[in-house]
């Protein structure tokens, strides 16, 4: 952060006061309304989802929205972890690698972030040491209170300014009573005091307990948690359930009458097939109507604007919900074991099948197990295959074994980041001949390295640098696979996070040997897209980037869509190619599907 950053808003500042609340400059009090979501009782409870989906059926009535999630820990963004203990980790356009929920937020929001939507101790905690250095304290002893929980606050107004935003939905990372999050929830009560009361919505997520034994659901567990959030000085204004089937009354008269909420603000968030459901099970609760009351926003409400966005999103539901061709991708990777390392691509997938009428099912192989050996029979019933990011030697050699295997079999395959850099190494090994073909983030000394690292990462080696992080653009060769699948377009912004690239010295004997690089960096020889001429393969794409992180629900990312098109007909289906539909092959193209279930349906799902 620079100086001039570290300043910002901090010029009125006396030694006089006991508050210490540096407002950007630009921030106008009241001007913005603030949604809070705490989770209470366990975490896991989808708060990212609760608070997306919130978010999204308030930006479908035409206000303008901005999430901003709080973690709890130390690290200064999520790059450093271990997506086996906390999911992948999602990369925004400026670069910034963060939590898998901001991935659901520009999914379910259909808008890019930024690292202004995302904060961690790690960040707040820095600044404010970094403030004390430079003696912008005033010769005060620096305390949580007011100090830190001040940065937290000129966090939010931050993003208050650079988003205008009518709505900031604040999530707070963990759960109600950790002590990691406790100067968060601090911080939001003291800016809901100085805010105003007609400014704060608080929403308490919480979790209704129904052991099987009992067959009965208990709300105690609930109710008591529900009281540490009243201890921090915090009255909630909506409670949302959690459970597996809908909340009962009794329930919730229980936790109505514990926690000072009013019966109808007290909600059933049950579970259910898609998170893609939740924003109309929302609606249909009335949880958006009881925000609009809350923080008298009804007036900012487009009517018009509102059944326009749900008839679509409707429209996209029913294809979900009613998608007939059943077909099954394998996914080939390390952490198999743990679904949320590969968030994005199991959305973007399913995008993909809800677009073309296929029901993607997935099949987790995990790399480690594959060999030459067994992969034809591994891979037996399935019709496509992924090999996803990954780093170090770890599965590698069950990675290239699959990749032969689809390749010489006509297999569909997408290839993701260190996909696509198998994918080179499996080619320069199998058709150049090249033996010792390989990475020099496995072997240094590698013969023939045709994945070397990045020029700029040779100059940064040794001092720690980082990835080549963030979006870029990619330049499309006209009538290549990939260009046609993106409807012709000339470039295509993707994100990235590697470290690798194909070596630029082996391009030309890899071009002359029949890959085809589809796209490339604007103004240095990276190669972005690689794939096999379908005279020679059915479908054989692999990318240098992370499609699947900028896949969207009404926009879904055309390497999936190709990919499962591509399984489509190799299950025996004919996909056609004019409204990406699909039917059985002997049904034929070209009139309106009926939707096979309506919108109507869609309420308690
Ligand atoms: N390990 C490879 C690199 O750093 C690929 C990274 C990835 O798959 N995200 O280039």
């Amino acid at each position: 952060m620079s100086g001039n950053d570290i300043l910002s808003g901090v010029s009125h500042l006396t030694d006089d006061t006991e508050f210490y609340t540096p407002f950007p400059s630009g921030y106008v009090k009241g001007r913005t309304k603030y949604v809070v979501v705490f989770g209470t009782v366990m975490s896991g409870l989808g708060k990212g989802i609760f608070s997306s989906s919130l978010a999204k059926i308030l930006k479908d009535k035409g206000l303008k929205v901005a999430p901003i999630k709080l973690e709890g820990y130390l690290n200064r963004d999520s790059g450093t972890l271990n997506p086996f203990r906390h999911g992948e980790v999602f990369v925004l356009d400026d670069g910034m690698e963060c939590d898998m929920d901001l991935g659901t937020y520009e999914r379910m929001l259909d808008q890019d972030l930024s690292r202004l939507n995302f904060s961690t101790s790690g960040q707040i905690f820095a600044t404010v040491l970094e403030k004390e250095r430079k003696g912008l304290y005033l010769g005060r002893d620096v305390q949580m209170i007011p100090h830190v929980t001040g940065e937290v606050k000129h966090r939010l107004r931050e993003l208050a300014v650079a988003s205008a935003a009518d709505v900031i939905f604040v999530e707070i990372g963990g759960t109600v009573g950790d002590v990691e999050n406790a100067y968060y929830i601090e911080a939001v009560r003291e800016m809901a005091y100085e805010e105003g009361a007609e400014n704060f919505c608080f929403v308490a997520l919480t979790y209704v307990i129904e052991p099987q034994s009992l067959g009965e659901q208990k709300s105690k567990a609930a109710q008591i948690n529900l009281k540490l959030l009243n201890a921090a000085g915090i009255q909630p204004h909506i409670i949302a359930c959690r459970a597996h089937r809908p909340v009962t009354k009794k329930a919730r008269e229980k936790l109505a009458l514990y926690a000072n909420v009013p019966m109808e603000r007290v909600f059933s968030m049950h579970d259910c097939e898609s998170i893609y459901l939740i924003p109309e099970m929302l609606h249909g609760a009335g949880i958006d109507q009881a925000v609009l009351d809350i923080l008298h926003l009804q007036p900012l409400v487009n009517e018009q604007r509102e059944e326009d966005a749900r008839r679509t999103w409707n429209a996209y539901i029913s294809r979900f919900r009613g998608a007939q061709h059943p077909v099954t991708v394998g996914i080939i990777g390390k952490y198999t074991s743990v679904r949320d390392s590969y968030a994005s691509i199991i959305q973007a997938l399913e995008h993909a099948g809800t677009h073309l009428n296929a029901r993607v099912q997935l099949e987790w192989v995990d790399s480690t197990e594959l060999t030459g050996a067994n992969v034809a029979d591994r891979l037996r019933h399935i019709h496509g295959v992924i090999v996803p990011g990954g780093f170090g030697f770890r599965g590698v050699d069950g990675k290239i074994e699959c990749i032969e295997h689809v390749r010489r079999n006509g297999v569909p395959y997408l290839g993701l980041c260190y996909g696509m850099q198998m994918a080179v190494i499996e080619y320069a090994r199998n058709v150049l001949d090249l033996r010792h073909a390989g990475t020099t983030e496995i072997d240094r000394d590698c013969p023939d390295p045709v994945i070397d690292l990045l020029p700029e990462q040779k100059r940064l080696e040794g001092l720690g640098g980082n990835m080549r992080l963030g979006g870029f653009d990619v330049i499309l060769t006209p009538d290549s696979l990939i260009s046609r699948l993106a409807g012709g377009a000339e470039r295509l912004r993707l994100r990235f996070r590697h470290r690798y690239e194909v070596n630029p010295d082996y391009i030309q004997r890899l071009e002359a040997g029949g890959l085809v690089f589809s796209g490339r960096a604007p103004q240095h020889p990276i190669m972005q897209v690689v794939e096999l001429p379908e005279s020679v393969h059915p479908f054989f794409l692999a990318t240098q980037a992370h499609p699947e992180l900028t896949g969207r629900p009404l926009n879904p990312s055309p390497f999936f869509l190709g990919l499962v098109r591509a399984c489509l007909v190799r299950s025996g289906v004919t996909p056609c190619d004019d409204g990406s539909e699909a039917r059985d092959a002997d049904e034929g193209c070209g009139s309106e599907r009926t939707p096979h279930v309506g919108s109507a349906d869609l309420v308690d799902a």
